[in-house]
């Protein structure tokens, strides 16, 4: 799965720079030059991480930083500042807001690329395309595989994306309405009982392995993974 990359700043040599960059290290990239384009995307295209400039046009970096750690739909995306600000003031303010890390204008692509590596590796293992592994259920996000106990199962392509969400945060629960946000994006539509669908499809494809039983239905609240019994 491609790693996307919501920049949101509003210099255009900026933007092109990053995009440019971001694009040669096999991210994906959308740009916002402002909050409101930025809150749009968000919800279209579910980004794995957000580069946010502190200084934007209307309202600021550091007020969309919060508004995305309030809500419980996007806190987990991490967030890195770019700021022109070395006051340390202003950094304490920019880690408060939740931002994940924090980098300095000038800086170089390569500088930001290392930073936005990092922060996805301690964000979420499976967007840095670490291979999953939760009670001898394999997955491997770079050559596409869901393996039981060495038995490669076939599953398919949003199940797949299913399972790599679900695996990525064992033992949580999250309701119909917080999977389709995190797997099919929000703004999308999709009608809940799809949701009990591809779960259903999900158990059969991992039968075969006998790892049908970690994904399981919480009545009243939604599913998890877990190796809980
Ligand atoms: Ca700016």
């Amino acid at each position: 799965m491609t790693t996307r990359i919501l920049i949101v700043e509003d210099e255009p040599a900026i933007c092109e720079m990053l995009t440019f960059a971001l694009a040669d290290s096999g991210y994906r990239c959308e740009v916002a030059g402002d909050v409101r384009s930025a809150r749009s995307l968000v919800a279209d295209c579910n980004p794995d991480l957000v580069v946010l400039d502190w200084m934007l046009p209307g309202q600021s970096g550091i007020e969309f930083a919060r508004e995305l750690k309030r809500d419980p739909g996007t806190r987990d995306i991490p967030v890195i500042m770019l700021t022109a600000r070395t006051q340390e003031a202003d950094v304490v303010t920019g880690l408060d807001a939740g931002a994940d890390d924090y980098i300095t204008k000038p800086f170089s692509p390569r500088e930001l690329a290392a930073r936005i590596k990092a922060v996805l590796r301690r964000a979420s293992p499976h967007a840095a395309g670490a291979e999953l592994e939760v009670d001898g259920l394999r997955l491997d996000p770079v050559g596409h595989r869901v393996l039981a106990d060495d038995r490669e199962l076939k599953v398919g392509p949003t199940e797949f994306r299913l399972l790599q969400f679900l695996m990525g945060h064992p033992e949580r629960v999250y309701s119909r309405g917080q999977l389709i946000d995190q797997v099919w994006g929000r703004n999308v539509y999709i009608e809940e009982r799809t949701v009990d669908v591809h779960v259903r499809r999900l158990r059969e494809a991992l039968a075969p392995g006998g790892k049908d039983r970690l994904v399981q239905t919480v009545r009243g609240a939604g599913y998890r993974l877990s190796a809980k019994d």
